[in-house]
């Protein structure tokens, strides 16, 4: 009979907090009541608790016990806390000696056997631990590979219950599994499988360089789906702080294969035009799971056949890409998963897909525009380059030899990203997301005859004052990947070209 209290982490999103778990054994009839604003899942944990410490061999205290997990207004999701509070229970009611969890936090789901099951999220939950300054963290076994990614805590694991509670009598130890060798990262696609698309591989480049979403369109067969899936080998590699923001998404959506180490490579996601809302954005019952859009945060997200992805699927992409981040509203609040991406969409130039092109079209034009308006709605207005591609001529083909492998296009990028870092400190960290009040600095203002190219467009109503603003900034990453100073109208030209579609 008695009072004890564990420590555990609940999460939000992919933000994790230390809670403490406590326990009151007192005189009456036998009950379990949970308090501390709990779900569903919650409740559901006073069986599975009772019956996983009986199945481990321990005694259920056969009075009125009182769970309570604190703080009261923090939000509390999912089954990471049945470890917690059957140690709790069982320090209340059976003299359990806790000491050795002073400093530590308990994760872990239980089955009704008795063993300890993995929880999804247990980077940022360890995360938070060691944040908090927690010094200790007793994991599932399935996932302390991924717990041992996080610096300054010690991660043992627990296969169940019983383990736990033979490591508090200090009769058995807790888990502390050899590392496995990684096996090395595979090699990224490679720009140079890519033969004959020059014009594709520039606009690869471009938008690597300067974070450029972008849009290709093209009859199949010109190498749309095979450049966007170079472009994460293009791109520079996560920093550190990336690299954690990046798996713990994966971490909370059980995308992370078992053993894996932290994301490095950016991140490529490319949902099926028939994904819901909840896949793109993220969303499901009870604790939310991120959508592709988080999947592919400091990454790349790719929309393949665009135009046949629902209005409403697009619509809901256009928050997130404004704001880096989703907000997903549910009965209970909101939940914030990181979102910032940047998007590749690829077309074909009409419904009926001709490898020919245009002048093979069998559609009707009503089809035909009706595909068209699509391909111009306000998801296409972030874009900053927009080109039309070919289909690759044999000819092409044959005579490729001198084509760039991905290494040597990724170091031009890396110092045109670092140039562009330098330029824009604070505001911005790379062309594509620069303000245009940034762009219209004093310090920064393209003198008139270089812009000249872009003012006569817009004189002749064929660019608006948002395609400005997106020319000037590829006009400044050419200008980087070429290593000058500031772009010239040679670039301003280009650019231009860059984000004049033909199709119509
Ligand atoms: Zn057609």
């Amino acid at each position: 009979m008695g009072y004890a209290m564990v420590r555990s982490v609940a999460l939000h999103g992919v933000v994790g907090e230390v809670i403490v778990v406590e326990a009151d054994v007192a005189p009456g009839l036998p009950s379990l009541v949970v308090s501390g604003l709990p779900d569903a899942a919650l409740s559901e944990a006073r069986d599975r608790v009772r019956a996983a410490v009986h199945n481990s061999g321990a005694y259920w205290p056969q009075q009125r016990i009182t769970v309570n997990l604190l703080p009261a207004h923090v939000r509390k999701h999912g089954s990471g806390f049945d470890a917690a509070v059957a140690i709790a229970v069982l320090a209340a009611g059976s003299d359990l000696p806790i000491g050795r969890l002073a400093d530590g936090v308990v994760l872990g789901e239980l089955g009704l056997d008795g063993t300890v099951r993995p929880v999804r999220g247990i980077l940022p939950a360890v995360l938070a631990a060691s944040r908090a300054g927690v010094g200790f963290a007793v994991v599932p076994l399935a996932n302390v590979t991924e717990a041992r990614l996080v610096p300054d805590i010690e991660v043992r694991a627990a296969d169940c219950l019983g383990r736990i509670i033979g490591y508090l009598y200090g009769s058995e130890n807790l888990l502390d599994p050899a590392a496995k060798p990684q096996p090395p990262e595979a090699a990224p696609l490679d720009l140079a499988d890519v033969l004959g698309q020059e014009r594709g591989r520039r606009v690869i480049e471009l938008a690597a360089a300067g974070r450029h979403h972008v849009a290709m369109f093209g009859p199949p067969g010109a190498g749309k789906t095979m450049l966007a899936e170079r472009l994460p080998g293009v791109l520079p590699p996560l920093n550190d702080q990336e690299a954690i923001e990046a798996t713990a998404l994966h971490s909370v959506a059980g995308t992370l294969s078992p053993g894996s180490t932290l994301i490095r490579r950016a991140p490529l996601q490319a949902p099926h035009h028939t994904a819901s809302v909840a896949a793109l954005v993220g969303g499901g019952s009870g604790l939310a799971k991120p959508g592709a859009i988080s999947l592919a945060h400091n990454g790349v997200l790719f929309l393949d056949e665009c135009a046949e992805f629902a209005n409403g699927a697009l619509e809901a992409l256009r928050q997130p890409l404004e704001e880096g981040e989703v907000r997903l509203r549910r009965t209970y609040g909101e939940t914030v998963y990181p979102a910032r991406v940047q998007l590749v969409l690829a077309a074909n130039p009409c419904p009926c897909a001709k490898p020919g092109g245009q002048h093979m079209c069998e559609c009707p034009s009503m089809v035909r525009r009706r595909y068209q308006a699509r391909l111009s709605g306000p998801l296409m207005d972030r874009v900053d380059l927009q080109v039309d591609l070919d289909p690759v001529r044999s000819a092409a083909l044959i005579n490729a030899e001198a084509v760039e492998p991905t290494a040597v296009v990724a170091g031009r990028v890396r110092a045109a990203r670092d140039a562009a870092i330098e330029r824009w400190a604070p505001h911005a960290s790379s062309n594509g997301e620069v303000p245009g009040s940034m762009l219209r600095h004093h310090r920064f203002r393209l003198p008139k005859p270089v812009v000249r190219p872009l003012t006569e467009a817009m004189d002749r109503g064929r660019l608006s004052a948002r395609g400005f603003d997106r020319a000037v900034r590829v006009a400044w990453t050419l200008a980087d990947l070429d290593g000058r100073e500031r772009p010239e109208a040679g670039d301003v030209r280009e650019a231009l070209e860059l984000r004049s579609r033909t199709v119509r």
